[in-house]
């Protein structure tokens, strides 16, 4: 058996064309189109290509976009006072603070500037208010990493009423969020993290496998329980030749791709589950285009109910 493919490019690009008449009707009601700050601190290089993502797919879909950089030496008094700024512009209807913010600023700066971005315009769902309205269902901004998976199951007719969900990493930023929005959707919610007592048999008992705890193909078949829909979220860079060949088959495009570049994206799960699963998420091409898909639908949400303020 070979897992059906759940195609993130096809199904973000579909979610794409769905916004564009609804920005394109703000812009002409606004006489502006949506607009989305970024707030970018230091140049982390995984940083600087999501941000650059975000920009062009912001721009192509007819958002305004204002990326607003600091240098990595910034105080986290001034990042305050940028977001402060963002916050009482009539033209950001969203506020994006790319995580993560440079170590010197301490721990904890990431919560306070999250702490700090007004809930109407918080479109990466971070803030406080919105984990809150969140986790009681109401109407808000969610996470986008998370929101997208659920759209992804969604659209792919994977039912989430009554299933067994399993999801291994329990971030404030996909972990947590994916719980309750499949809790939401009426999954039966377990999550794992590195304290799990026997990982592999809880994650094996599930109908939905998420995996978002960051290490390369951790996930072998026998986290898999046959024929489960696994959601793989996880974004490393391969560099090691020794590790690719252990991973994928002299045959696998994915070889040429590293020689071709030196390094290759991987994602949580082992390329074997895809001969036991019954629906796989791949990555690249899964979670991640559909990540910057639902931040330019928030961002069409908070434009669409801030407009006029
Ligand atoms: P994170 O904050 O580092 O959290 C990782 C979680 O995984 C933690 O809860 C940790 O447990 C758990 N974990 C780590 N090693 C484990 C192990 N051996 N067994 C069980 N659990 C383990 O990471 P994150 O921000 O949630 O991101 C997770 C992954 O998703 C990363 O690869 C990230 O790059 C990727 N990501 C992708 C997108 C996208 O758009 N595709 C968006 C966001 C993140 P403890 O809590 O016990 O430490």
């Amino acid at each position: 058996m070979s897992a059906r493919i759940i195609d993130g490019t096809a199904i973000a690009a579909a979610i794409r064309e769905e916004l564009r008449p609804a920005v394109e009707a703000f812009s002409r009601r606004a006489g502006r189109p949506p607009g989305l700050g970024i707030v970018l601190v230091g140049h982390e290089p995984a940083s600087e290509i999501y941000v650059r993502g975000k920009l062009r797919a912001g721009t192509e879909a007819g958002l305004w976009v204002d990326l607003q950089r600091l240098p990595a030496t910034a105080s986290l008094a001034e990042v305050l006072a940028l977001v402060d700024r963002l916050n009482a512009s009539p033209r950001h209807d969203g506020i994006l603070v790319q995580d993560p913010l440079p170590a010197a600023m301490g721990p904890g700066a990431a919560q306070q500037v999250f702490d700090a971005i007004d809930p109407r315009k918080d479109v990466d769902g971070f803030n406080p208010a919105s984990v809150g309205r969140l986790v009681q269902n109401r109407p808000t901004l969610a996470p986008c990493t998370p929101s997208g998976v659920i759209e992804m199951l969604d659209r792919s007719e994977i039912a989430m009423a009554g299933a067994r969900a399993v999801i291994i990493g329990r971030s404030d930023i996909v972990g947590k969020p994916m719980a309750m929005l499949l809790l939401h959707h009426h999954a039966t919610v377990t999550i794992c993290h590195s304290k799990t007592r026997d990982l592999a048999a809880v994650a094996a008992e599930a109908d939905i496998l998420v995996a978002a705890l960051g290490r390369a193909a951790f996930v072998t078949p026998g986290f898999v329980r046959p024929g489960a829909t696994v959601v793989d979220v996880g974004i490393s860079r391969v560099t090691d030749r020794a590790e690719v060949e252990r991973l994928y088959a002299p045959d696998s495009p994915r070889r040429a791709t590293f020689e071709k570049r030196g390094s290759l994206v991987v994602g949580d799960v082992h390329p074997d589950v895809a001969a036991v699963a019954g629906a796989i998420t791949p990555v690249p091409g899964g979670v991640g285009p559909m990540t910057i898909a639902m931040l330019l639908k928030n961002t069409l949400a908070a434009a669409t109910s801030t407009a006029g303020r």
